[in-house]
């Protein structure tokens, strides 16, 4: 009986260390980092027990080296050897660009998505025909629905929007009729943003979410009548600041203590979206990936709390924000940032506190637990 006994205990501790090949650290923290893409998306999540999901993978073309570089970086300072989960949010060449540079550097276990492009376009359907099989040959490949749960010891996270589709049962804390859906405006800008797989995480009692490029439209659906989020501490992405996204039936109802906005030098950060932001009932504080003309400095946050500059900053940023050049070919390009890239990283504990820190300038900020 007893040496029954024993021999099993033997054998799981012998197992547990190579059982559990992806636990590299054992932290007592959630991480995530939001690494600057150039107005795209990278935004990696870092599990206490090692395990990690990466939402997005940079900028297509000559970008694409410098994004994937930029995300391996934050790979190696979280001591990762592997993704374990991807999310290609939807088919826009800011979001998978950079991912066949990736994908050789870092072993990636699982490839989620919400399916077929629905937006013609040679860059993403050469993409999605020649080079992703490949890429997910020997690795896992899903396609998301709303309500699935992506499995992260310690986590809960869970897909709540993906192709078109969102979650219709509320989260556990959510269900309230949302106040803010009387005075919704509605707004669309393509096909494939509206696609976007977002996600919810919670660690303990810390919550946030990530809907990748999602539009107006899309919240709406989301969040009205009822609130099926609940509140978040931490809103990430903001869809680069875009006016396209961004209406307080998703900023204002979420009540996010921090939000952390994944902008470009031109791209995003306009007035509206601005002012969504600040007037977000219990908001602290607005983070940002870049310094955007769109802002100018009458709409800005302070720069201790914006991670990238440009290359050839200006001894002043103009008060008044520039309005958005049209898009297409003829646009003038937006300011350069290739030099040194820093990301804004969180630590979150399952109190619910948690610790936000500019890698640019080392400025760091603690958003005590709520009782
Ligand atoms: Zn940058
Ligand atoms: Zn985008």
């Amino acid at each position: 009986m007893y040496a029954a006994k024993w021999f099993a205990v033997i054998t799981l501790a012998m197992l547990a260390p190579w059982v559990a090949t992806a636990q590299t650290r054992a932290s007592k923290t959630l991480d995530i980092y939001v690494i600057d893409v150039e107005g795209g998306n990278a935004t990696l999540f870092v599990a206490p027990s090692g395990e990690s999901l990466l939402i997005d993978a940079g900028n297509a073309g000559p970008a694409a080296v410098r994004d994937a570089g930029r995300i391996v970086e934050a790979t190696k300072d979280a001591g990762l050897k592997q993704i374990d989960h991807l999310i290609i949010t939807h088919w826009h060449g800011d979001h998978f660009g950079g991912l066949p540079e990736l994908a050789p550097q870092v072993p990636i276990r699982e490839f989620i998505d919400h399916g077929p492009n629905v937006q013609p376009g040679e860059l993403a359907d050469t993409f999605l025909k020649n080079t992703y099989p490949q890429l997910y040959a020997k690795a896992k490949h899903t396609v998301a629905k709303p309500g699935d749960k992506i499995s992260m010891t310690g986590l809960d996270v869970r897909v709540v929007t993906s192709a078109g589709e969102t979650i219709k049962t509320p989260l556990p804390g959510a269900g309230k009729a949302n106040p803010y859906c009387a005075a919704f405006k509605s707004g669309e800008n393509n096909a494939e943003d509206p696609q976007s797989v977002g996600i919810f995480m919670a660690y303990g009692r810390f919550r946030t979410i990530h809907l990748g490029d999602l539009t107006k439209n899309k919240e709406f659906e989301l969040m009205c009548p009822t609130d099926r989020i609940g509140p978040v501490d931490v809103l990430l992405g903001l869809h680069h600041g875009q006016t396209s996204s961004n209406s307080p039936v998703v900023v204002h109802a979420v009540h996010p203590r921090v939000a952390i906005m994944n902008d470009g030098t031109r791209k995003g950060g306009e007035p509206d979206v601005m002012q969504t932001v600040h007037s977000s009932p219990g908001l602290e504080d607005l983070w940002q990936m870049h310094f955007s003309l769109l802002s100018g400095q009458e709409y800005t946050v302070p720069g201790m709390f914006i991670a990238n500059a440009i290359d050839d900053a200006q001894a002043t940023l103009p008060v008044a924000p520039i309005p958005a050049p049209a898009p297409g070919p003829g646009a003038p390009p937006p300011p350069v940032h290739s030099g040194k890239a820093y990301w804004i990283k969180l630590s979150a504990q399952p109190d619910g506190s948690f610790t936000v820190t500019n890698t640019r300038n080392g400025f760091s900020k603690t958003y005590k637990a709520k009782s």
